[in-house]
């Protein structure tokens, strides 16, 4: 189901979780909850002062890959929820899985939620955690589950275990290892810890359910052995936890209130609760424990938000890297010229909601061209540049061109923002379209013989062109109307159809800039049987020259620009030099895919 944002009429800013945390706060579920200043155990918390933050959030991203749109969604979220609360959100790296994780990943994701608008500092607390960090309370933790007698270890082989764990249909069956004694099952733990069984031989599981109409409650693994090397504990550990066990412990130390994440985790709350009330009663955790919530994550047509998909995109060079303008990485995006204020528009347009969707890309482009449209200054660019000689207009003493000043306002809808000078001379640089020796109907542009206004300067008439020896257009003559210059009294006598927009050719700044258009031609890039590298759009990217008003030879690295019946343009954060910008247009002025 394709959603638009209007048929599904959330009002801006409102969604199901936000009820939530109203009626939470309205029985004042949190009011007795304790915060030592860090994370912690029971103890550790209980010794604490009264929270002062009314919510605590979190979110969690796993160190593996750069962050995506999709991640944008539930840093909105998130963070938006305990600044509108008066809560907190944490950033916490969720690194409990030892492969594939890195500090470059770590270091992006935190430039990237910043870019987006969010802290993570409260005075002089850091709420910035580590997962891993938590290693040592989840071996108490486990420890304590197998002497209550609420986690076994099992010898099972993996294939023996999926055998076993049964179908949606049919009731999985006990484990035989499934009653060891608690002593056995706390020295087999301990010797997984301490090296002594091979990778994958025992795994510790919770012992709930085996006829569990849940799956994920038939005694689900909880920690497994792996010898790997961890980027932030090292070789300290050969057992990990899995996913599923740690993520609540993580949430419960750090008193978090409301877990938010996507629907694939609904069938994982039972467990999620389970574990809850078992580190209750062991004394581990305090009341009010966490609570998870699931909403529907964000899938966009056009591009893949998927890591794995991602990772494959760069790793095979498909792109030119992790911020390659035409990825959904807010990397990229950033670099693209998409703004942190049309995600917020994006993410508050599109709404929360338990329901899964597809969300159509021009939605996220509208908001980038709504806010762009307030945010950028205008600017003229000639992108596909011909010669157009005023054939009447002076020359000095010297025989060269004379030039005069023009006035350009820099913001339609901003006066104040005043105008700027561009220089008018007598060899101009136009839009090779502007011109048509043999015009079709309805065009009221340049042709033999008709008038044109010349934005902010004269209106010309055209008196004829040159060609090279193929018949292409090389050069376009007029004359020009001296009473009729745009801002002086009369400029109006003569009454004209059309007005282009100009360059004087020896006022200008030619710069490379990077025509991007969709990634993807299909709008669900390998749906079907399809590779979805088979559907990337072979013409994602062209490099032109353009001929730019000599302004923006200074424009610095992440300016936004509208070029003038073009679109939006920004500066490119990596290639551009001092006095040399290269720019990566963001986004036409109209969706240019609609039919
Ligand atoms: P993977 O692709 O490896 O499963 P992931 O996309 O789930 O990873 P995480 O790093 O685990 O990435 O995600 C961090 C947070 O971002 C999670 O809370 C997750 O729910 C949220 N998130 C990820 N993708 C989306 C999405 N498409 N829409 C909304 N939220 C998302
Ligand atoms: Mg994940």
């Amino acid at each position: 189901m394709i959603m638009s944002a209007e048929k599904e009429n959330i009002p801006s800013g409102s969604n199901f979780i936000r009820g939530i945390i109203e009626r939470d706060l309205a029985e004042n579920k949190f009011a007795s909850k304790k915060w030592a200043g860090s994370p912690g155990c029971a103890d550790h918390q209980k010794a604490g002062q009264v929270d002062t933050a009314k919510i605590r959030t979190r979110f969690p991203p796993e160190p593996n890959g750069y962050l995506h749109i999709g991640h944008a969604k539930s840093i909105f979220l998130n963070f938006g929820l305990a600044r509108d609360y008066e809560g907190i959100c944490h950033l916490r790296f969720d690194d409990t899985n030892p492969e594939k994780e890195s500090q470059e990943y770590v270091d992006s994701i935190s430039e990237m939620v910043s870019w987006l608008g969010f802290g993570w500092e409260n005075g002089k607390e850091n709420n910035l955690y580590y997962a891993s960090d938590y290693f040592d309370f989840m071996y108490q933790s486990a420890e304590a589950l197998i002497t209550h007698g609420h986690a076994y270890v099992d010898s099972q082989t993996a294939d023996e275990m999926r055998i076993n764990r049964g179908t949606l249909t049919e009731a999985g069956k006990d484990s035989p290892y499934r009653n060891r004694s608690v002593e056995e099952n706390l020295t087999l733990f301990r010797e997984m810890r301490d090296g002594k069984h091979a990778d994958g031989s025992l795994v510790l599981r919770a012992k709930i359910d085996m006829a569990s109409p849940n799956i994920n409650m038939r005694d689900p693994a909880i920690y497994r052995i792996r010898r790997a090397h961890h980027h932030n504990t090292g070789d300290t550990w050969c057992i990990y936890p899995m996913y599923t066990f740690a993520h609540p412990i993580e949430d419960a130390l750090e008193q978090i209130t409301h877990s938010i994440c996507t629907l694939e985790f609904e069938d994982q709350r039972p467990f999620y609760d389970w574990l809850m009330e078992r580190l209750v009663e062991a004394g581990l955790l305090c009341n009010p424990v966490p609570h998870q919530y699931e909403f529907a994550r964000l899938n966009l047509t056009y591009v893949v938000l998927s890591k794995r998909k991602l990772i494959q995109l760069v790793e095979e060079k498909h792109v030119s890297g992790w911020d390659d303008p035409r990825l959904p990485t807010l990397a990229g995006a950033r670099r693209r010229g998409y703004t942190p204020a049309g995600f917020k528009l994006f993410t508050d347009r599109i709404g929360v909601s338990k329901a899964d969707s597809w969300i159509e890309y021009t939605i996220l482009e509208d908001c980038m061209r709504e806010v762009l449209n307030i945010d950028a200054e205008r600017r003229i660019a000639v992108l596909d540049p011909i010669k157009l000689v005023i054939d009447n207009y002076p020359l000095d003493s010297n025989g060269k061109s004379q030039s005069e000043d023009c006035f350009a306002p820099n913001h339609p809808l901003k006066p104040e923002l005043g105008k700027r000078v561009i220089q008018l001379s007598k060899e101009l640089w136009i839009e090779r379209e502007d011109f048509m020796e043999v015009p079709s109907k309805g065009f009221f542009r340049l042709t033999p013989n008709g008038m044109v206004r010349m934005r902010y300067g004269y209106v010309v008439k055209c008196t004829g062109c040159e060609k090279d020896a193929q018949g292409n257009v090389t050069v376009v003559h007029c004359e020009y109307l001296p009473d009729t210059k745009s801002g002086t009294p009369g400029s109006d006598s003569v009454k004209v159809k059309g007005n282009i927009h100009w360059v004087s050719a020896a006022h200008a700044y030619e710069a490379d800039i990077r025509m991007y258009d969709r990634l993807f031609k299909e709008a669900n890039p390998g749906s079907g049987d399809r590779d979805f590298l088979d559907d990337i759009n072979p013409n994602s990217v062209t490099t032109i020259k353009a001929q730019l008003e000599l302004a923006l030879k200074e424009a610095k690295p992440a300016e936004s620009f509208q070029f003038e019946r073009h679109g939006y343009f920004v500066v490119d954060r990596k290639d551009s030099l001092a006095g040399k910008p290269v720019f990566n247009r963001t986004v036409t002025l109209r969706d240019a895919w609609q039919k």
